[in-house]
């Protein structure tokens, strides 16, 4: 493909640009929206892939079979998700990057910590939902902005691939709610 040469020298081109900014030093080269969205991109790249390994502990700490599947299923958008943000980053001719995520990290480490407190008990799957929703809800803000910045800067085919991930998080993000004051909170309780 033509397009494939072209898109890996724009990438060549943005590194060197980025390189050129660094050494110049941020305060000159003002940044704006696309660079956030590339920031948030990276963010939001590192916290899939860190939930993609947590799932499997959660699954396996999980009692109701019902959320043992919820989560299974969401494991795997979550390694489809993971592709399409690396399809995004190509859209816009950069490399697949994953940058630092402290909220994710915090979250995650919080759910870990939880499991080791009420895994096991009676609350052990309202516990499961309760990190998991915290989870959800992060993404869901990620890629709110994401979609939003992507329609600023008319990127429509990127929003496109955002919105579709934005809704499988809120879908997720229902799934678990339903799931919580159907059975699971009144089996803690
Ligand atoms: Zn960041
Ligand atoms: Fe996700
Ligand atoms: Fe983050
Ligand atoms: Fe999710």
């Amino acid at each position: 493909m033509a397009d494939q040469a072209s898109s890996s020298r724009n990438t060549m081109m943005d590194d060197l640009t980025d390189m050129a900014r660094s050494v110049m030093g941020g305060a000159s080269q003002p940044k704006g929206l696309a660079d956030l969205m590339v920031h948030a991109l990276k963010d939001i790249y590192y916290a899939e892939k860190k939930i993609y390994k947590a799932l499997p502990k959660m699954i396996r700490a999980a009692h109701d079979p019902q959320l043992q599947q919820l989560l299974t299923q969401h494991r795997d958008e979550t390694g489809q998700q993971i592709e399409i943000i690396e399809q995004v980053f190509e859209q816009m001719g950069k490399r697949p990057q994953a940058e630092r995520c402290d909220a994710m990290d915090g979250i995650l480490e919080e759910g870990d910590h939880l499991l080791s407190e009420f895994g096991g008990t009676q609350a052990g799957d309202a516990a499961i939902i309760f990190s998991a929703q915290a989870v959800e809800h992060y993404e869901i803000t990620r890629y709110g902005s994401i979609h939003a910045y992507a329609t600023a800067l008319g990127q429509t085919e990127v929003a496109q691939m955002i919105g579709q991930i934005l809704a499988q998080e809120k879908a997720a993000d229902e799934k678990l709610t339903a799931l919580a004051e159907s059975r699971v909170n009144a089996a803690a309780a």
